[in-house]
Parts: structure tokens; C-alpha cells; sequence
């Protein structure tokens, strides 16, 4: 079954921010190819495939002793993408107002999950969380001889403490704000 899934999220970003939208969204899905519920894929602007993440490999995958995270944590390529990346702008003398608009098409299928076999995968998954991701920098910084301020790279996420405020490191200036969390929309 083909899903899409429409993401719109609004934030304000001062005008001597610097600021872009990085085209890197991670995104909860229950996904059929691991057959686990409530896996986060990572998904970028341009890639024809997402990557999920699955805590774990599965146990025939991992041979005996101590391991490192890398070792177990299992990543997979996954039917979804990012099938539209819409950003629009509206300036004021203060504040930028920028909204994100995002489509994310993926290919969807039934099944029990792996670990609780009782439990089926759902579309959209019992919890839908996005992460969008996105580079903030301070221009008065950088005017200061602070080379690295234009680099700092942040993300607005459904679970964040509202309003929520992104400040420069080292001035302490408010770069950025959101008065609410990504709006997450099925469109099957
Ligand atoms: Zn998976
Ligand atoms: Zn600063």
C-alpha cells in the first residue's frame, strides 16, 4: 500500500540568524521489511531510500562477547523517501517566519511485530514523531571572529517542551523559536 504523509511545522528565526533547513528528516514508522513497531527512519532530501533503525540485530547476526552499540544496532534500507520539500519565507524587520512543508511517500504492508507477535504494525504508527533538522549560526558571532557560529546544527521535533527557543552558544542571542511542534498529516 503506497502512504503518504504530509509534515508542515512554522518557526521564527531572528534576522541576524543564519539559518537553513538541512533536508534531513527523521521519522517513526512501523516498519515491515524488520517487522517492528515504532522504528525511526532517517530519511534525506534527494536519497531514493530511507535507512531504519532497528535497535538490534537480529541474534543470528551477532557473534559472542562484548560489543560496541555499532556492533548490534542493526540499519536497513527502507521503502520510504522524501517526495517533496517545500520551504517559504516571510520576512519582517525582526523575525523570519519559515514553514517547512514536507511529503514523505513510503510502501507500507501488514504485519505482527517481531518481538510482541500479538501486536500488529499500524500506518500511521500508535506514536508519529518527526525530527526536522536544520543549521543555525549567529552572524554577530561570526562578525566577532567566532568562525564556527554559523555551523551548529539543531532540529525541531514533535516531543519538544513548547515554546522552545534555540540560543547562540556564546552570545546568548535567540536565534530561532517555535510556538508548536511539526504537524504530522496521513494522506493515504
Ligand atoms: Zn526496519
Ligand atoms: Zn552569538
Amino acid at each position: 500500500m503506497l502512504v503518504h504523509t504530509e509534515i508542515e511545522t512554522i518557526v521564527t528565526t531572528a534576522a541576524r540568524a543564519h539559518f537553513f533547513w538541512t533536508k534531513r528528516v527523521e521519522f517513526s514508522h512501523d516498519c515491515f521489511v524488520c517487522r517492528r513497531r515504532g522504528r525511526t527512519v532517517l530519511l534525506d532530501h534527494g536519497a531514493s531510500e530511507g535507512r531504519c533503525l532497528s535497535t538490534r540485530k537480529p541474534a543470528e547476526l551477532v557473534g559472542r562477547g562484548i560489543h560496541s552499540y555499532e556492533d548490534v544496532s542493526f540499519i536497513h534500507p527502507a521503502p520510504v523517501r522524501i517526495s517533496g520539500f517545500d520551504v517559504a519565507e516571510s520576512r519582517t524587520d525582526d523575525v523570519v517566519e519559515r514553514t517547512l512543508r514536507c511529503r514523505i511517500t513510503s510502501w507500507w504492508a501488514p504485519f505482527q511485530d517481531a518481538k510482541d507477535p500479538d501486536e500488529a504494525g499500524t500506518v500511521p504508527t500508535a506514536y508519529p514523531w518527526v525530527r526536522l533538522e536544520y543549521t543555525v549560526g549567529c552572524f554577530a558571532c561570526y562578525d566577532n571572529g567566532h568562525t564556527e557560529a554559523l555551523s551548529r546544527t539543531g532540529g525541531i521535533q514533535s516531543n519538544l517542551v513548547l515554546p522552545s527557543a534555540d540560543t547562540c552558544p556564546t552570545c546568548g542571542q535567540t536565534l530561532l523559536t517555535a510556538d508548536s511542534g511539526p504537524k504530522i498529516t496521513l494522506v493515504v
